[in-house]
């Protein structure tokens, strides 16, 4: 550790002594201008009308419509255990009668898989987890030969194997390890920031344990399993069997673990509990009310009740979706919006009706003819209280507007939105694994079977993922703190950033000043061999936390000195 302080500091001295006499370049702040009323934070766009012509079905003939994708992501080495999925063009007519097969240079048949909707976003792929290993091949290029089967259409991929001794800490040497508490199995990958903490995350799935087990009024039968992955997946939890959390130091997507945790251990007890249908908008609003909040701790009622003073952009349209549509496309719908809704609408029937009142509806809700959550939900509404899901929304928003609604709320829900909204476009652009619709999710049991850590692990870490990832954690801070016009600011450099690299522009970085200052301190910490974690702006100086060799987080202080930053002398 000391060594790569020694180094730095030498070279900060020579560049020091080298420049004396250069004027100083003004201190770049590293917060943001005020918003303009141009940045509002419009929701995704709900799907509307579909198109009235449908263009006719591709032809299956170019290979270039399959978009290929490797994992682990962020690049291949030697003894890999290397996972593909190949991903049907939007338009194509493909089902489970094709398939892929993947046959290596010397001829053998490394794996084969037909279609099938992958993810919660149910995206048309062949998926072949874990098909080729890659111990003891040659680093350097190898081609595989995939074909379509039936048919004729075939192709080559040709995939770079790195040396294994590139691979650096903690990966190189990371395997599975296991830390059991009173409720909990929880899995972790050694050397990383999960492995430093891991005492306190036991103590901390202890509590919520006993939190969501009074609620529910039983206990949890067996022990939790809970795998920390190292990167992050998703909004950063998932529950499937078990749980999978990311715990991280630059989780850009800003969850809260506590929170994350207890909200997939309330839908484990949930499911437990049974019901026909749990549609998925009610089991959603339920872990989010007996969370206490969705991201963070926050009043629900009146942050709901904010969207109906937010308005989309050129429209006469507020933000809150109506309830119907929510309940028959709740994943699809805008993701803040639909959970704050949903733990928002729990809670009033809760006030409303009482706790036993509402678990024996929601536990009585069944598959409905036609298949719409919305009528199945309307049904046992009818049944149990009395009212329509029409009526129920006329009620809920009479009482959203009861709410006292602050102007700290309003940004708060905007930003909120306007953050997360920018963190999967991120992740849609340039950490695709994570995008939570298609989501890279191997099975954890299974990566423990084998010592598989990369797919949990590994994740691209290029100056530009580290520079907008600091960003995103950046702009969560502002956000927890209230600070919104520092929050906004830092949001928006992300996105003029996506917008310049989306136009090709040479430095993208340069699109905004914040983030040209990030990406500076990021190239600096890189060269010097240190991992960049976060970035906090101190005003006139900038405390970076940052990794060495290990997982311990080192606090470095910089300055702004001779036009860039430079870590204070004797640090
Ligand atoms: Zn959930």
């Amino acid at each position: 550790m000391r060594r790569g302080f020694f180094a730095l500091y030498l070279l900060l001295m020579v560049t020091l002594a080298c420049q004396g006499l250069v004027p100083a370049a003004p201190t770049p702040t590293l917060t943001s201008p005020p918003p303009t009323a141009t940045v509002t934070a419009s929701p995704t766009p709900i799907a509307t009308t579909p198109p009235t012509l449908t263009p006719p079905p591709i032809e299956l003939s170019d290979p270039a419509d399959f978009d290929v994708r490797f994992h682990p992501d962020g690049g291949l080495y030697v003894g890999d255990l290397v996972s593909m999925e190949v991903i049907a063009p939007l338009d194509a007519e493909i089902d489970g009668n094709v398939s892929v097969q993947v046959v290596n240079g010397e001829g053998e048949i490394l794996g084969e898989s037909t279609f099938a909707p992958f993810g919660i976003g149910g995206r048309q792929q062949a998926t072949l987890e874990w098909m080729w290993d890659t111990a003891g091949l040659e680093a350097g290029a190898h081609d595989l030969s995939l074909a379509l089967l039936p048919g004729d259409v075939t192709w080559t991929e040709t995939i770079v194997l790195l040396p294994q001794e590139q691979l650096g800490l903690p990966e190189s040497e990371s395997q599975w390890a296991i830390e059991e508490s009173d409720c909990c199995l929880l899995y972790y990958l050694a050397g990383t920031a999960t492995e430093r903490d891991i005492q306190a995350l036991g103590e901390s799935a202890d509590e919520q344990a006993q939190d969501v087990a009074d609620k529910f009024g039983i206990d949890f039968e067996e022990p939790i399993e809970i795998t920390l992955m190292s990167r992050v997946i998703g909004h950063g939890g998932f529950a499937a069997g078990e749980i999978y959390i990311s715990y991280l130091d630059r989780n850009y997507t800003g969850s809260d673990f506590d929170l994350v945790l207890h909200h997939e251990m309330v839908h484990i007890l949930d499911s437990r509990l049974g019901g026909n249908l749990r549609p998925s908008m009610l089991a959603e609003g339920l872990a989010v009310y007996l969370t206490g909040g969705h991201f963070k701790p926050e009043p629900l009622m009146p942050r709901a009740a904010a969207l109906l003073d937010l308005m989309v952009p050129d429209s006469s349209s507020d933000w809150y979706l109506p309830l119907e549509m929510l309940a028959d496309s709740f994943y699809k719908s805008q993701h803040e919006i639909g959970y704050l809704q949903a733990g928002a609408l729990v809670e009033y029937m809760v006030e409303t009706w009482g706790w036993d009142a509402f678990s024996s509806f929601y536990r009585d809700i069944h598959h409905p003819h036609g298949g719409k959550h919305s009528t199945a939900i309307d049904d046992a509404l009818v049944i149990h209280f009395g009212v329509t899901f029409a009526e129920l929304e006329l009620l809920f928003r009479e009482a959203l507007l009861e709410q006292n609604v602050t102007q700290d709320y309003r940004d708060d829900v905007r930003l909120t939105v306007y953050f997360y909204n920018t963190a999967r476009r991120y992740q849609n652009a340039m950490d695709t694994s994570a995008y939570f619709l298609t989501a890279w999710l191997p099975d954890g049991p299974t990566m423990r079977q084998y010592g598989v850590v990369a797919d949990f692990l590994r994740h691209p870490s290029s100056p530009e993922h580290i520079t907008l990832e600091a960003l995103l954690v950046s702009a969560d801070g502002y956000l927890q703190i209230g600070r919104y016009r520092e929050a906004a600011g830092t949001i928006r450099a992300v996105n003029w950033v996506l917008d310049a690299m989306d136009e090709g522009v040479a430095e993208p970085f340069l699109a905004h000043p914040v983030a040209a200052s990030y990406y500076q301190i990021a190239k600096v910490m890189i060269e010097q061999g240190y991992k960049l974690q976060q970035v906090q702006d101190q005003g006139e100086s900038v405390l970076v936390l940052v990794n060495e060799f290990g997982s311990e987080l080192i606090p470095i202080q910089l300055d702004w000195v001779e036009g860039q930053w430079q870590m204070e002398q004797g640090q």
